[in-house]
């Protein structure tokens, strides 16, 4: 199953690409499956913006210029919430889900205590693995703050600010933080992603395998590819390289999701 399980289209904030430009190229990459994940920040400051109108996107969807395109590939239903600790959030995101019924949701932290990992200026006065460490323990603390999402997203994020010439995540950075996210995810049933916007912020298509041997050991089983492309180009971004990675650190499934439950699809 080739399924890009993380993309963005011009109903996020970020990004100008049209629903048809996205579909159009993950057909011609050869994908089955994609799961559209627009930006929801309940309320990153200053950007109210970013909260996807997910009903405006289904009709567009729905419209009858994309049946060509429907017809060639299967398009679910998600959303990448970006978490922050407001109150109310766990009811809001569970309200979300009901309202649009989703299949998928990413939580994902963009901020992180006040900073954003994708400038330089959350490496200073930190080395690497402190600033890892610090990442990967808030998203720990955010995403108990919801019930509903399937998926971690982007545990690897700040690579994209790091300035230093070692810019990928290694186990060895975090390994009680990460031990303690895998731990919280794999017992509550939910997975985490391969997200290759990281292989492309670091220049190539690989990752610290020891990080997803240690998922894999401590008993994780759902796990998804995302190319996060903001742009038709990135559709299945590095899709081989990633599920070659994830054979290789000794899973034999990869997910995709339907109303929030994993399908699981050998890895052939
Ligand atoms: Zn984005
Ligand atoms: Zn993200």
């Amino acid at each position: 199953m080739r399924a890009d399980y993380h993309m963005h289209t011009e109903f996020s904030f970020d990004s100008n690409a049209t629903l048809h430009a996205q579909l159009q190229a993950a057909i011609e990459r050869e994908l089955e499956e994609i799961c559209l994940t627009d930006h929801y920040e309940p309320a990153y400051p200053g950007l109210p913006l970013w909260q996807v109108d997910l009903g405006a996107r289904a009709e567009a969807l729905a419209a009858a210029d994309l049946a060509p395109l429907r017809e060639k590939i299967t398009v679910r239903q998600g959303a990448e919430v970006g978490l922050l600790d407001l109150p109310g959030q766990r009811a809001h995101i569970h309200q979300l889900v009901e309202d649009h019924k989703l299949d998928f949701v990413i939580a994902s932290c963009h901020l992180c205590q006040g900073e954003d990992p994708y400038y330089t200026d959350f490496f200073r006065k930190r080395t690497r693995g402190e600033a890892f460490s610090l990442y990967i323990s808030e998203l720990v603390d955010l995403v108990k703050t919801i019930d509903d999402f399937s998926v971690v997203g982007h545990i690897d994020f700040p690579t994209k600010g790091c300035p230093y010439e070692d810019k990928m995540l290694r186990y060895t950075d975090a390994p009680d933080a990460i031990d303690d996210l895998f731990r919280y995810v794999i017992d509550r049933g939910k997975g985490i992603e391969v997200n290759t916007s990281i292989f492309r912020a670091l220049g190539k298509d690989t990752l610290d395998l020891a990080w997803l041997k240690r998922y894999k050991e401590l008993g994780g089983e759902i796990i998804t590819i995302g190319s996060d492309a903001h742009k038709p180009q990135d559709v299945g971004y590095a899709w081989d390289s990633a599920i070659s990675l994830i054979r290789e650190a000794g899973f034999g499934y990869i997910a995709t999701f339907r109303q929030m439950q994993p399908v699981f699809h050998k890895i052939s």
